[in-house]
């Protein structure tokens, strides 16, 4: 390969001959149907065979030089004629070889009426009668890049199915529910780049799909075994006198789901192993006050307790929430986050380091090289979706084997939490707490703002309280920011009303501030960007007005609206938008429609693709080299590979009986850094 070409195909992410080999079609086009020239009507995408019988060549009147040629072929029922436009005015070389009177040709394209001829514009053509990977078949169409031809491209994957194909072979199992065609990869390959019909395409694909789950079920799966047989966790014993007088004391009764969340969480604890925990659960289904049940158990048992949040005002937040269901308890709670004096948080770290400091709460500052805990026993981590997976590992590492409680109200659908998330168990809080009503969701036009307004004002007037939330901190371009929203508003249409202000370029301490105030009623409308977006709790806020509501993704809008509808009273969401592509306004039904969170990220995932759904580049999804694999389609097999790879590692956990110690290679050359260290 020459470097323009390399340079090229370097482009579509080619580098390596497997990598073209899993460069699939975007789409095939059929050009298997073949009709006597007298039988094709205008319009028509068809192919003929017929004999050449002249070719002209004119320099079109354009100021680009354009060339066209012509050639008149007839097939015994009738004449067509073939353009072809090139740029210059030597004809490339394939044009004039291929293209000399007396040749018979097939030729394929759309036809259309010249007059009273009918023609077809750049058809594609080759010699009458030869096999051919770009005519007469299910021809596939790949994605392209720089100077690269279709042609050109085809040519080149399948020279590399030819010399490399059968270099690719491990031996698999196939599964039977649902049931996957045992063809060799060689062939799977082939059959999805060069299908001899349409079924065969997709069944190759779900054979190459099975592969590549096969092999991330097995990855996860030894990888949480692994976990299971060879780690011991922080031993913690039943729940003691503090933990029962916390559970005693709790101002509200448990929810059934939260009862079974904790009564997991204690098994976990009490078991040895260091627990690996995803606690899922819709915004405001009461996730935190699992958090405070782990580590006051934690603590009871003489270790500390770590709890990180995505930002400082959430971490404010759990900190007063900890502090208040523990009241009385004398836990030594302390907040740690990146923006104390310089002298407050060295003294905090050795406070922590001293094991005097029992549980701290804090954002990313807390898992700097600088914080040593004396005796780390579990890690929560709040809001999960925030933090990637190093991050994740970077905490677990300062403990022996601290115990992990991941906490996400990103309703994950449950099966991709399952490859996601394969080496935690998961917990899901399925329901909220009673009382709850659901927020009454409304998309109202821009020009609809004055009734908005009256409307905010009578709900202030009532005693409630507001968010309004604005997609930029300054005003740009005439879209209006959350700065000169809050000020116009508490001049103009909320005089006499108090409004607040929250965004993230604020100082912390200002945030903090404001959000106290807004929590104890001081604020009644708070004009904010999506800093509210994640955790925040304020139960008397009972409506959230969303400006430029297009401009969010359906999660954080539901995140948004989580924010309101946390108390007793009727809360409302209100979505000003005039949305300006099928997409958005998609969005917008969609969350008018329901307030289930589960199927608003199944939603999402759809509209958007697992590539941006909920920023799962982070998650490292792309690591999981899923090339034929599509997680919503293929779902059922990822099932079926759970139970596959959970079936092989329970009948030979190190992979040693043949085949599976090529596995054990594959799996090596695959996810590197998804296998935990031999011991
Ligand atoms: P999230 O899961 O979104 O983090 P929180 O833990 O912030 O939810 O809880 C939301 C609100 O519901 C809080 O005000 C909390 O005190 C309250 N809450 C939690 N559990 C219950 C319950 N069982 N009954 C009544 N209120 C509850
Ligand atoms: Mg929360």
């Amino acid at each position: 390969m020459g470097p323009a070409r390399a340079a090229d195909l370097e482009k579509l992410g080619l580098r390596t001959v497997e990598d073209l080999l899993y460069h699939f079609p975007r789409r095939y086009e059929d050009m298997r149907l073949r009709k006597a020239i007298r039988e094709v009507a205008p319009g028509e995408r068809v192919a003929v065979v017929g004999r050449v019988e002249r070719v002209t060549e004119r320099l079109a009147r354009s100021r680009w030089g354009l060339v066209v040629t012509r050639a008149l072929i007839s097939d015994g029922t009738g004449r067509m004629g073939l353009l072809f436009f090139t740029q210059s005015r030597r004809l490339p070389t394939y044009l004039s070889r291929q293209l000399r009177p007396g040749m018979e040709i097939e030729a394929f394209g759309e036809a259309s009426l010249e007059g009273d001829l009918l023609v077809i514009k750049n058809p594609v053509f080759a010699p009458a009668g030869q096999a051919s990977l770009h005519l007469g078949r299910i021809v596939p169409v790949h994605p392209l890049a720089g100077e690269l031809t279709a042609r050109f491209l085809r040519g080149l994957i399948d020279q590399a199915l030819t010399e490399y194909g059968g270099m690719l072979e491990v031996p698999l199992p196939f599964p039977v529910d649902p049931p996957v065609k045992a063809l060799s990869k060689a062939e799977a390959l082939r059959r999805v780049h060069f299908p001899a019909d349409w079924g065969e395409a997709e069944e190759a694909r779900r054979r190459l799909a099975w592969e590549e789950l096969f092999f991330l079920e097995l990855a996860l799966e030894w990888g949480r075994a692994a976990l299971r047989q060879q780690r011991r966790g922080p031993l913690c014993g039943r729940d003691g006198p503090l933990v029962r007088s916390f559970l005693r004391r709790l101002p509200f009764a448990l929810t059934a789901s939260q009862k079974e969340a904790l009564a997991q969480v204690a098994a976990d604890l009490e078991s040895g192993r260091p627990m690996r925990r995803l606690l899922q659960g819709d915004v405001g289904s009461g996730k935190t006050v699992v958090a405070a049940y782990a580590l006051l158990k934690a603590v009871e048992n003489g270790l500390q307790g770590a709890l990180m949040a995505p930002t400082a005002v959430l971490a404010e937040q759990h900190l007063e929430t900890l502090s208040r269901f523990w009241q009385g308890l004398g836990v030594s709670v302390a907040l740690l986050t990146g923006d104390l004096p310089r002298e407050e948080l060295a003294r905090l770290r050795r406070e922590v380091a001293a094991g005097r400091v029992q549980v701290v709460v804090g954002t990313q500052a807390l898992i700097q090289a600088e914080t040593a805990f004396a005796r780390l026993g579990l890690v929560v981590v709040d809001e999960q979706h925030r933090f990637g997976v190093l991050q994740r590992l970077a905490l677990s590492a300062k403990g022996e084997n601290p115990h992990v409680l991941i906490m996400s109200a990103t309703p994950i659908p449950r099966t991709l939490a399952l490859c996601l998330y394969g080496d935690l168990e998961v917990t899901v809080l399925k329901e909220l707490p009673p009382g709850r009503q659901p927020v009454r969701t409304r998309w109202l036009t821009p020009d609809q703002r004055p009734r908005v307004y009256q409307f905010l004002r009578r709900q202030l007037a009532a005693g409630r309280q507001a968010y309004l939330i604005c997609p930029r901190i300054e005003a740009e371009e005439g879209e209006a920011g959350a700065v000169q929203r809050a000020k116009e508003l508490a001049e103009s249409e909320f005089q006499g009303f108090r409004v607040g202000l929250l965004h993230g370029r604020l100082l912390p301490q200002e945030q903090d501030r404001v959000l106290r105030a807004f929590r104890r009623g001081e604020v009644q409308l708070l004009v904010a960007t999506t800093v509210v977006e994640t955790g925040i709790d304020v139960p008397q806020a009972a409506v959230v007005v969303v400006e430029e509501a297009d401009r969010f993704g359906l999660a954080q809008l539901h995140q948004l609206r989580g924010r309101v509808g946390r108390g007793t009273a009727p809360a409302w969401c209100l979505l000003l938008a005039d949305p300006r592509t099928p997409e958005a306004k998609r969005r917008l039904e969609i969350l008018v429609e329901t307030g289930d969170g589960f199927r608003i990220a199944e939603e999402d995932l759809r509209l958007r693709g697992p590539g941006e759904f909920f920023g799962l580049r982070q998650h490292g999804l792309p690591e999981l080299g899923l090339r034929a694999a599509d997680l919503l389609a293929d779902v059922d097999l990822l099932a079926a590979a759970q139970r596959e790879a959970r079936q092989i590692l329970a009948a030979d956990p190190t992979l040693e009986k043949p085949p599976a110690p090529l596995w054990r290679a594959e799996l090596a050359s695959r996810y590197p850094r998804l296998l935990p260290e031999p011991v």
